[in-house]
């Protein structure tokens, strides 16, 4: 038996983004030891990206806004597919949060009268985002990891888990590896929170940071926990499109939020052409009416450039398909043309949309101050994860929970835009809160050091072969370039199929990938180790997707276009059966009570 060094908590969270930070703080204000370990340095998690803000009914700038109008958005949002006791906790829970982060000093926009300022954003029937320009991410990382370092949370950073540790049915512990020195690590805990964000590397076009292989999921499916809602991949509409180098990284929906209109080649906002009939009564009918929604005029409704992301990516790809996008294959996204409506347009773009403003300058020397942008679809948010207890967060495998958008359930078949922000802190303070308890109420379970051994031993393999092995960053390279192919935006069985063929012949090759050096930061490695999460959660989106034979919300099928009556009243669950192999099952959605009926129907 190897000797590793070993590491002992009471919680130990994986990840360092808003919902691994958040679970942190709350477990340890419950007075037990907490341990965070990042693949990243800390406050470069992720969700230190996030722009337009997060959204919480404070109701600081609309009043009619509140956690009911909130709830029937985030269900509507989802196609009902969400878990809704989740959606109606996040609802109500979301402002308390907000206003805990501001004692904690985060320093957010302000209204005229000093209140914290709130944003329109897509699906939000009310101004709703609680923002820092375009940087909210930033601060929230920044507050949470000022407050949880104060609270002697201890930090381990540039670690990467590779399996979790299981004593029979129950998760104890996680065994990883240092990037920096490449050594074995086991973390010994008697609870684990899975905060490792989403997957959208194994897409070729993304708005999202290397971290994310899907590695949370894939260690909980390996673990025996069960995956939902797999097939919901969100596409966000609006990512860049040139040049080459920059394609997929986000423009944020703010700029939408804060005027900007879609037109296609020809100059037309065709977001007018197609309204679902769901959102007609919130939509505006004229161009006129969707400017004065965008600067507050309470009479007026949203322009159509606002409603929900898997809608308008799906126009732009149409637009682009019938031969009127832009030079470079998306459409374009205009605020520039607000110089119409204000005097001090410039300086009122560069204040509210200053990243967007530095972005387009620098990447792409457009000032879109004076010119639109061109911008297209990117992968960009996972709605699918872990299967979660709505008040806990506990997954199917006990003292095992996961939070943030590595889990599952609140946002259904498509989240809004801002939910997810909220969605770290709401259910990363229940995860810390109820892995404490869990914690307190149990032993520290048994560690298997065979099994370790064996994982650390395959783990090296690939220093084995060497040059002669399988390019790991060719095997990636050729995943993302097939996951964006054939299980992307728009999906048909026979290529879903497809597909999965050719995950079977990428899964042979990864088991042979070679890398040459030695285990001190070693890229190639690192590229190699993560494979095995690349392959798992694109074979489990793509058999899920397959499963769903409809078209709702983020999951669009050429070959089953439409809403299905039946299948609206099914999750996908994903497990790992005991061949090894994905089982997807539907399970019967979770039931609304009474008076979430009379929410959503107040609220139509
Ligand atoms: C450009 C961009 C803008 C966005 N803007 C908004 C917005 O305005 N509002 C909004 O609500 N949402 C927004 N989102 C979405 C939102 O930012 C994310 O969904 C959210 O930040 C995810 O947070 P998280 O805590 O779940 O994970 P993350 O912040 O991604 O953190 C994951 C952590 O897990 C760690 N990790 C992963 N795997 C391992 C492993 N194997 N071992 C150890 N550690 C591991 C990572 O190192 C990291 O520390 C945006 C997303 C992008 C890409």
């Amino acid at each position: 038996m190897a000797e590793y060094q070993t590491h002992q908590f009471d919680v130990l969270i994986v990840g360092a983004g808003g919902a691994g930070l958040r679970a942190a703080i709350e477990a340890s204000a419950a007075g037990v030891k907490v341990g965070v370990v990042t693949k990243s340095l800390l406050g470069k998690a992720h969700t230190v990206m996030a722009e337009g803000g997060m959204a919480a009914a404070m109701g600081n700038v609309d009043d009619r806004d509140n956690w009911r109008v909130h709830f029937a958005d985030t269900m509507r949002g989802g196609q009902y597919l969400n878990n809704p006791r989740m959606a109606e906790l996040h609802a109500k829970e979301a402002p308390a949060r907000v206003r805990e982060l501001e004692a904690w000093g985060a320093v957010f926009d302000r209204t005229k009268d000093g209140k914290i300022l709130q944003r329109n954003f897509g699906g939000h029937r009310y101004p709703r985002l609680a923002h820092v320009g375009d940087r909210t991410g930033l601060e929230m990382i920044r507050t949470l990891q000022d407050h949880g370092i104060h609270q002697g949370i201890d930090v381990h950073m540039e670690m990467t888990i590779l399996t979790l540790l299981k004593d029979g049915d129950r998760c104890v512990g996680a065994f990883a590896y240092d990037r920096e020195r490449g050594r074995f690590r086991i973390f010994h805990a008697k609870a684990v929170v899975l905060a490792t964000g989403g997957i959208g590397r194994a897409f070729q076009i993304t708005s999202n940071s290397w971290e994310y292989t899907g590695d949370g999921h894939s260690l909980a499916y390996h673990a025996g926990a069960a995956l939902m809602d797999m097939e919901f991949v969100q596409f966000h509409p609006t990512g860049m499109v040139w040049p080459p180098s920059v394609k997929g990284i986000l423009v944020t929906e703010g700029v939408r939020g804060e005027g900007g209109v879609l037109r296609n080649r020809d100059g037309k906002r065709f977001m007018f052409d197609d309204i679902p009939a769901n959102y007609k009564a919130q939509t505006a009918d004229t161009e006129e009416e969707g400017w004065r929604y965008t600067q507050g005029d309470k009479s007026a409704r949203r322009p159509p450039e606002l409603l929900t992301r898997d809608h308008v990516a799906r126009c732009i790809r149409r637009e682009v398909k019938e031969g009127r996008g832009s030079p470079h294959g998306g459409v374009f996204l205009d605020i520039s043309w607000i110089k119409e409506k204000l005097p001090n347009a410039a300086e009122h773009i560069k204040k509210k949309l200053p990243s967007m403003y530095h972005q387009f300058k620098q990447l792409a020397d457009i000032d879109i101050t004076k010119e639109p942008m061109e911008i297209g679809p990117t992968t960009h948010y996972m709605m699918g994860g872990v299967e979660v207890d709505a008040e806990s967060q506990m997954s199917t495998v006990p003292g095992l929970f996961a939070a943030g958008e590595c889990a599952a359930g609140l946002h259904g078949a498509n989240r809004l835009g801002g939910n997810s922000l909220s969605d770290l802190v709401v259910f990363g303070k229940r995860a810390g809160e109820f892995a404490a308890r869990f914690a307190k109420e149990h032993g520290a379970g048994a560690i298997n050091h065979s099994f370790v051994d064996k994982v650390a031993k395959n783990a090296l393999q690939p220093f084995e072969r060497g040059a002669a092995g399988e390019n790991p960053f060719a095997v990636q390279y050729e995943l993302q370039e097939m996951m964006q192919d054939l299980v992307g935006i728009v999906r048909v069985e026979s290529e879903m199929e497809s597909a999965l063929g050719e995950i079977a012949k990428l899964k042979a090759r990864a088991v042979k990938a070679g890398i040459s050096g030695n285990r001190e930061y070693n890229g190639g490695w690192h590229t190699a180790l993560d494979l095995d999460n690349l392959l798992t959660v694109s074979e489990v989106i793509a058999r899920a997707a397959i499963e769903r034979k409809e078209s709702r919300g983020a999951h669009f099928r050429d070959d089953f276009p439409d809403k299905s009556e039946d299948w609206a009243k099914y999750n996908l669950r994903v497990t790992k059966d005991a061949n090894g192999e994905p089982k997807v099952e539907r399970v019967a959605t979770k039931p609304l009570t009474e008076e979430m009926k009379q929410v959503i129907e107040e609220n139509m």
